[in-house]
């Protein structure tokens, strides 16, 4: 694919920083340092083995979205891999505070990834003397305002999502190949997003983002014990815009053909954030656009973090 932006050349294993945008800031280990200059080991085990965990998080207006539950989440990642983090909650919000301010950010997607550090070619963990912590802001790519009037369309994924008893998908683990192959089905059938099911043929979530159904002017989603990401924007969803907008969530178990015969399906994430199903597979979903009671949600949503974003 043609890239028509000017890149300056760098070492090999840095990314080419482009000369259209400035230079950021990357908060690594302690230190604010020039994008350029930001290095990971080529033994880090976050790139031998994706043996680390991660968060995306928006930045809106100055406000950090739900900071506080993507920190909480961060560190229960972190001890279910068994990771250790060398900061401390407080000194990584406040790390991540930093990190928005100096690269002088309104609105931004942070990205913080802790890996497990440089070891060894092997997989032993305990050959990684200390953990490697990342936090990233930079300037976010906003889907088109179309696209959250029109919906997507998306495809049911052959990829089944991994079971929990192997690699559970509440944990954010740098591990998203599975998610990865399933994208890649929706890229070859043209769509943004792929559903996936689990093992036992029921809803699990997207590859990026978790599903919702209505029907009946009720809200269904699946359970964390189908096997997903506990969204922080699903949660958000499930507590508080659902309800307010007068329609309460159920956390059920969804089978695909229920959900294909749903009166609207909507998709929530930190970088989708709410966004209608149009068609799923070739089933045309809520005559083709955003569904009525998805539109209310997502101008909900928008009017939420517009000013003043819950950071809780
Ligand atoms: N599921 C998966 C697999 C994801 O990667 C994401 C994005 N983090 C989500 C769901 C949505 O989660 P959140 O609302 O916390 O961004």
């Amino acid at each position: 694919m043609a890239n028509s932006s000017t890149v300056t050349e760098t070492k090999p294993g840095i990314a080419p920083h482009k000369e259209t945008k400035p230079m950021l800031k990357i908060w690594i280990d302690g230190q604010l340092v020039d994008e350029d200059q930001a290095k990971v080991s080529v033994f880090d085990h976050g790139l031998l083995y994706g043996d680390g965990v991660f968060e995306g998080i928006r930045v809106y207006n100055h406000r950090i979205l739900k900071l506080d539950s993507h920190l909480k989440r961060m560190y229960r990642s972190c001890d279910r891999i068994f990771l250790k983090p060398s900061y401390t909650i407080e000194e990584i919000e406040q790390a991540t505070r930093q990190t928005v301010k100096v690269n002088k950010l309104k609105d931004a997607y942070i990205r913080m990834v802790f890996t497990r550090g440089f070891g060894d070619l092997g997989l032993d963990p305990r050959k990684c003397p200390r953990p490697c912590h990342i936090i990233i802001a930079d300037k976010i790519q906003l889907y088109p305002p179309e696209l959250y009037a029109t919906g997507i369309p998306v495809v049911v994924a052959e990829r089944p999502r991994l079971p929990i008893k192997c690699l559970d998908p509440s944990v954010k683990s740098l591990n998203y190949l599975n998610n990865i192959m399933a994208k890649i089905e929706a890229i070859e059938a043209g769509v943004l997003e792929a559903i996936m099911l689990n093992l036992d043929g029921f809803v699990s979530e997207c590859t990026g983002d978790n599903l919702f159904m209505i029907k009946d002017g009720k809200i269904y989603t699946p359970p964390l014990s189908a096997g997903l990401l506990g969204g922080i924007t699903r949660q958000w969803v499930i507590d508080d815009i659902g309800p307010d907008c007068g329609y309460p969530v159920t956390e059920k178990n969804l089978r695909i053909e229920e959900v294909m015969d749903a009166d609207e399906v909507f998709l929530t994430g930190s970088g989708a954030e709410v966004i209608g199903v149009n068609k799923i597979d070739e089933k045309v979903m809520s005559e083709g656009k955003t569904g009525p009671i998805t539109a209310k949600l997502i101008a909900e949503f928008k009017r939420r973090v517009a000013e003043n974003a819950p950071e809780d």
